[in-house]
């Protein structure tokens, strides 16, 4: 039996997940799913890094000790995986002492080996990033990552002896020519190591930095983060003696971003050759997605959340649009336009009519409801085989290359050729026809027999439909690609009728285009999932239509689409007042219910709607309400005059999240008490189904600037 074993990158507690993080979990889950289904031992890892300056700095300014700072945000990350139906093995903490353990002996081993030494450094520190900047790497005296300044440290550490790997390094990858892939990310290594190579400080003076694994050579100091953080993809295993070490180590592959690949491509096989671990087979580098034309990353504030689009679509056309879209490596964009595109042509169309007419032929036809025998085949049923044969070979090549998309887009091929196959033999007009009953069964049984194996090839990427489609042609278990062999199907297998699996999504009007129509659709609240669930897709299309419109009625606080609606209703009971405050003063109330009845959203007049008082506001200070699970108590700036605004978003943001940030607020609606806090305003949130989003800004503003 073949072993696979993959890692995500372990994800920092600075921030909560967001469409990055979801997107590299989610080729790793559908990677970790397709090995099962090969029948590979596989073993699946991801978590959190927990340590360091911007934890500390954060839990600081949140008011809470580390610890529980990295708590919660863990305990955040994993509640996103639970809900996408990732499927790790194991979740690792660089907090839990099986992995502090192994850090520290590595360290020791490599310091007793001489591999350490204490030198001193100066350099351009960016506290963001964590870490130093060479003279050529700085641009304008700044971070060429956050743009802020830098500050010039001082200081005695030790350091790691990564100059005496270079030679090796740039000979290893010579050597192994998919180490590192695909090869662009290779080429970038290999001109980066035609500089000299530096030594790695792998330490902070605890009078700096408390938070951290002590070094066990001198307690003075904590272990640099990336060194510590690293060493998770080993001390996962129970390195050094553990069985799962001795099983998956020698297969190990990382998945990772582009914006971490030094580190994993030149620390990370340093580190392994000095402590005598042998390297790792791949890495896997995907690029970026771009919003609006911005890098997503943990350090940029974006407002767009993975989770709220999943909410509102599902799992399976999230997963299936990121895998689909993304060319593996490169950098892709991002807009709920192309999303719900590919929904509706692919998915609604493609897949889910085809599953739809083939279950429902099947079922109609001499009202048996079961699979009929093979019969004789002719020149297009062996057609159909033949292309399904080339859609599995091209899949089995894509997945061992990590491409996706090339793996998708031969599954669709196949699809294609299917609802070809349905139009050209005209089953339905067979089935009028009793002399040509045997025809009949030839077509109906290609069909089943295709659907079944549809439903075992689709499985690492639309799950959850993958099993629909099983479930319709009777087959129980878990489903092993050793299955999707031609003519398995059993005749007399029963056969329900399946239709509706993925819900056309109708967005009205051509104001919806890219990154506008994503932050719109986020900002969108209440009953986003609901076309998903019961297929009312005309409802659902009105909302979005209006929505989407800039500036549109829908932004006034009408129930329906509000974003305050969002935040005040996320906050429960006991922000009812604020809730009922905006919905009472708003402008167009009763039209707004009329609006509700006929599943449309009410408009306003452009009057009504400027009565409203929209600015940006900078949050200074925030802190918990006591005794409140939902309320923050904010501090916001517009401008000259700071304020006090009340958010029942204390399940969704951490305090330390928001400081900083640049928010959206009413700013006239009328004052409010909330569990004994005076509240002069609204923070604007989306919400759909658990997820909830402030609403920020695209680029920056003054605070008080007028929002309309
Ligand atoms: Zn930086």
């Amino acid at each position: 039996m073949s072993r696979f074993y993959l890692t995500t990158p372990i994800y920092y507690v600075n921030a909560r997940p967001h469409l990055g993080h979801a997107y590299t979990t989610i080729v790793a889950d559908a990677m970790a799913r397709w090995h099962r289904l090969v029948g590979d031992e596989t073993f699946f890892l991801t978590g959190t890094d927990e340590h360091g300056d911007k934890i500390a700095q954060a839990a600081a300014k949140a008011g809470v000790a580390p610890q529980a700072y990295a708590d919660e945000i863990s305990a955040a990350f994993r509640a996103a995986w639970r809900r996408l139906g990732i499927t790790p093995d194991d979740f690792i903490r660089t907090t839990e002492p099986r992995h502090q353990a192994v850090v520290q002996g590595i360290l020791q081993r490599l310091w007793d080996a001489g591999e350490i030494y204490l030198g001193r450094y100066g350099g351009h520190y960016c506290f963001g990033c964590e870490r130093f900047y060479t003279e050529k790497e700085i641009v304008d005296g700044r971070c060429p990552d956050h743009r802020t300044p830098l500050t010039w440290i001082e200081e005695e550490n030790y350091f790691f002896r990564m100059s005496k790997y270079q030679d090796w390094l740039v000979r290893y990858i010579g050597d192994h020519p998919d180490l590192i892939r695909p090869e662009r990310y290779r080429n970038e290594i290999l001109g980066f190591l035609r500089d000299p190579l530096q030594d790695l400080s792998i330490s902070r003076p605890r009078r700096r930095l408390q938070w951290g694994i002590p070094l066990p050579f001198d307690d003075a100091y904590v272990t640099y983060v990336w060194f510590d953080a690293l060493l998770n993809y080993v001390s996962a295993l129970g390195y050094p003696d553990g069985e799962r070490f001795r099983s998956f180590w020698p297969v190990a592959q990382h998945l990772i971003g582009k914006d971490i690949l030094k580190p994993h491509a030149v620390y990370w096989p340093c580190m392994l050759k000095a402590a005598g671990i042998d390297v790792y087979r791949h890495l896997n580098v995907h690029g970026y997605w771009n919003i609006g034309g911005g890098k997503m990353s943990k350090s940029v504030g974006n407002v767009v959340e993975a989770l709220a689009l999943t909410g509102r679509y599902g799992n399976d056309a999230f997963r299936y649009f990121v895998m689909r879209e993304m060319t593996f490596g490169l950098d892709a964009d991002f807009s709920e336009e192309a999303f719900v595109g590919r929904l509706n042509a692919d998915l609604a169309n493609d897949l889910g009519n085809l599953v739809s007419r083939a279950t429902t032929l099947i079922v109609n036809a001499g009202g048996i409801a079961r699979v009929p025998p093979p019969g004789e085949a002719g020149d297009l049923e062996a057609e159909v085989r033949g292309a399904f044969d080339k859609a599995r070979h091209e899949l089995d090549a894509a997945m061992a290359d990590f491409a996706f998309q090339r793996g998708l887009a031969a599954i669709w091929a196949w699809i294609a050729r299917l609802n070809g196959y349905v139009d050209v033999t005209q089953p339905w007009a067979l089935a009028k026809q009793p002399a040509q009953r045997a025809r009949l069964e030839v077509v109906l049984y290609t069909l089943a027999e295709s659907l079944r194996l549809l439903g075992i090839v689709l499985a690492p990427f639309v799950p959850d439909a993958a099993a629909k489609i099983r479930a319709a042609l009777g087959q129980s278990g878990e489903p092993r690609l050793a299955d999707a062999a031609w003519g398995r199907l059993a005749a007399g297998t029963p056969v329900q009728k399946l239709s509706g699996l993925f819900p056309r999504v109708v967005i009205g009007g051509d104001a919806v285009t890219g990154a506008d129509a994503a932050r719109v659709e986020i900002e969108r609240s209440a009953p986003g999932p609901r076309r998903r669930k019961d297929g009312d897709a005309s409802g659902g299309a009105a909302a979005t239509a209006a929505a989407a419109a800039p500036g549109a009625p829908s932004a006034a606080p009408s129930g329906a689409t509000s974003p305050t609606a969002g935040a005040a209703s996320a906050s429960g009971g006991s922000t009812s007042g604020a809730a009922g405050t905006a919905a009472t003063s708003a402008p167009g109330s009763a039209s707004r219910r009329a609006g509700e009845a006929s599943g449309s959203p009410a408009t306003v007049g452009i009057a009504d709607f400027q009565k409203l008082d929209f600015r940006v506001a900078e949050v200074v200070a925030a802190e918990a309400v006591p005794k409140s699970k939902k309320l923050l108590k904010l501090t916001v700036s517009l401008g000259a005059e700071p304020r006090t605004v009340v958010a029942g978003i204390a399940e969704h943001y951490a305090p330390a999240d928001l400081v900083g940030k640049k928010v959206v607020v009413v700013a006239n609606l009328e004052p409010a008490t909330l569990m004994g806090v005076p509240s002069q305003g609204m923070v604007l949130a989306g919400s759909t189904g658990d997820a909830l989003a402030v609403v920020t800004l695209d680029r920056d503003l003054p605070p008080g600037a007028k929002v309309r």
